[in-house]
């Protein structure tokens, strides 16, 4: 009786806390295969296994079991649970720092680490990485809204795998807290528990890095449902977008055609003997960006969405080559030449373009309101 008085009472008096209280579930290193790894306490001492770890030790998987090796043994066992703060390092391993719950478990000889942490905390490490580059107090909380906001929307993208989100870009890029910046800590507590809401629930808050001086419909990017406030809105004054002083705001890059072959055979875009000998854009979003491509074989047109063609070769080539599809095709002798603006899918927040805004002297709020357009900003439980 008392636990539902109390959850009754924060419901009605303390939205702000009770959303400030969530937990999340973290898949960490989740592109990485890993069957060891190294912990350090870092401040003194953790509790591991039920005990008190006050050195290094090594987790290892041996089947579906783990063990605890060095000063203190434990295991095997079906899973190991430490808490406390923590170093996590390894042969191919970044060092990172995490704290709250961590549990480890094994599958066919590979770890399998969950890290279960404040919401709060964790967003503030998704802010440190994802708005490294900018520097403006109010695009960091226009920022830190928008990845509040995705998190609490896409808290089951891996529910049938036992956790909430995963560390990589599938979800949100999150490396720990070893590099919390200030900035990214003062924005997430400066908004604390405020969500973007449309009709009072909140939105598919999408957010990349630079738009290129218009974002795009969600519609012509992802075959997801649509969303009335993820629609294309021009990025500033025409010719002035507040995106432009991203690094990198304009980029080219040739495609040769033994290169798109190569890529377009792996993606399964074209079959094994098909050549690729031109590219086209065969469709467009309302943005200017591209929606579909063709490729030119012996034999026939390819078509490919834009979408496709982007996570295709940024996946296979590195994100550098084709930075985003809005870009114009002009063609040479043996490949052909991107001439793009912009860096990443171009749906939502533009990161830059909220730095920019920023600096015009725009508050969060209104730069949140620019991007998803019919949403508003407010605490959300
Ligand atoms: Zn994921
Ligand atoms: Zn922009």
């Amino acid at each position: 009786m008392k636990v539902f008085l109390f959850l009754l009472l924060s419901a009605v008096c303390c939205p702000a806390r009770a959303a400030a209280g969530r937990q999340i579930a973290v898949r960490l290193y989740s592109l990485h295969k890993t069957a060891s790894v190294t912990v350090e306490p870092a401040n003194g001492g953790v509790s591991a296994a039920g005990r008190f770890l006050g050195g290094r030790g090594r987790v290892y998987a041996r089947g579906s079991s783990v063990l605890l090796d060095g000063i203190l043994k434990a295991g095997p066992a079906k899973n190991l649970r430490f808490s406390g703060t923590l170093w996590l390092s390894g042969s191919g391993l970044p060092r990172r720092l995490y704290k709250g719950e961590l549990i480890f478990s094994a599958e066919k000889g590979l770890l399998r680490i969950i890290n279960t942490v404040p919401l709060e905390t964790y967003l503030a490490g998704v802010v440190s990485g994802e708005a490294s580059d900018l520097s403006h107090p109010e695009a960091y909380k226009a920022q830190a809204i928008a990845a509040r906001t995705y998190t609490v929307k896409y808290m089951k993208n891996h529910s049938g795998e036992g956790y909430n989100m995963c560390d990589s870009t599938h979800c949100q890029l999150y490396t720990g807290l070893g590099q919390i910046s200030p900035k990214a800590q003062a924005a997430a507590d400066a908004t604390s528990g405020e969500m973007l809401l449309y009709k009072g629930e909140p939105a598919a808050a999408f957010y990349h890095s630079v738009c290129g001086g218009r974002t795009e419909d969600m519609t012509y990017v992802w075959p997801f449902e649509y969303k009335p406030y993820l629609i294309s809105v021009r990025d500033g004054p025409p010719g002035l977008p507040y995106c432009s002083i991203a690094p990198g705001f304009k980029w080219k890059t040739k495609l040769y055609f033994t290169g798109l072959t190569r890529l377009a055979r792996q993606a399964g875009w074209l079959v094994s003997d098909e050549e690729a000998h031109g590219l086209r854009i065969s469709a467009w979003g309302p943005s200017g960006r591209a929606a579909e491509l063709e490729i030119y074989t012996q034999r026939r047109r390819a078509k490919v969405t834009a979408t496709d063609f982007y996570h295709g070769i940024g996946r296979r080539a590195g994100w550098q080559a084709v930075r985003s599809s809005f870009f114009k095709l002009l063609p040479g002798k043996d490949y052909v030449l991107l001439d793009g603006i912009g860096n990443g899918h171009g749906v939502g927040l533009c990161q830059w373009g909220a730095e920019g805004m920023g600096r015009k002297g725009f508050k969060y709020r209104e730069i949140l309101r620019h991007y998803y357009p019919g949403t508003e900003v407010a605490v959300h439980d």
